[in-house]
């Protein structure tokens, strides 16, 4: 593999904010991907964006 999206050192300690799931990279897109809850999180210039509503939330189906 290439260079990383994120600094490894980062990666391991970036837990998902949602559930504190472990993540793992994306490549396309360049995202943070939750394999606890599978939200996914986009990274940005390297920079991992942690934002419950910045994230990719693939069930939708949660109308309240
Ligand atoms: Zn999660």
């Amino acid at each position: 593999m290439d260079h990383p999206l994120i600094s490894p050192d980062l990666l391991a300690i970036m837990q998902c904010p949602a559930c504190t799931g472990e993540l793992s990279e994306q490549r396309e897109p360049p995202s943070l991907v939750c394999g606890a809850c599978s939200r996914s999180y986009p990274v940005r210039d390297g920079i991992p964006v942690m934002l419950l509503d910045q994230a990719d939330e693939h069930d939708t189906s949660d109308a309240t």
